[in-house]
């Protein structure tokens, strides 16, 4: 493996929060210091609603539990390459479209930017279709990014729409419970 991706919720931090998992730390820090980290994440979560609410969180609130679950697990923007970031246009959100309720453009626009207010200059916030998982844009997009051919990365993830991804940029994939466990892809 001469790269590796993480997926976000369920992966590195307990769904919708920025807690870290049982093991996601632990599972980064037996990482070689050398070993490239991207993060691939659909805002699913904390798109629709904050931890233990229904309210919609800002853009602002999405870049901060993005930060802080990251930095939780000891991925701090210095050691992470690439941060792409899925949002949510073209997903209904209770029967109408989710941009009804966030400007899709805007938000993507003002998530990128609170993003790179916290460190982030490496993230790249889109909300076009292919970019979203189980679509392999962004994965196809973060290999360029980081000049490593597909097959030689694994993206690890909890759902099967990671697996999807995966599967569709022709790269390895393990699951969140095996990475944490610390067993080999
Ligand atoms: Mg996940």
């Amino acid at each position: 493996m001469d790269a590796l991706i993480l997926d976000f919720d369920g992966t590195l931090v307990e769904p919708f929060t920025a807690r870290s998992l049982a093991g996601a730390r632990a599972a980064v820090a037996r990482l070689g210091c050398d070993m490239p980290v991207a993060i691939l994440t659909n805002q699913g979560g904390p798109a629709y609603r904050l931890a233990g609410s229904l309210r919609h969180p800002s853009p602002g609130q999405v870049a901060s539990n993005l930060d802080r679950g990251l930095r939780a697990v000891g991925l701090p923007p210095a050691r992470v390459a690439r941060l792409a970031v899925a949002t949510w246009p073209g997903n209904a959100w209770q029967g109408r479209p989710a941009e009804a309720h966030f400007g899709a453009a805007l938000a993507e626009a003002q998530i990128q930017a609170a993003l790179v207010q916290l460190g982030w200059a490496q993230a790249r916030v889109s909300g076009s279709s292919d970019w979203r998982k189980p679509q392999p844009g962004a994965l196809v997009w973060l290999a360029l990014q980081l000049g490593v051919s597909p097959v030689d990365i694994t993206l690890v993830g909890d759902r099967d729409t990671d697996r999807s991804c995966a599967s569709g940029a022709g790269c390895r994939f393990q699951w969140a419970d095996d990475w944490h466990a610390g067993r080999q892809p």
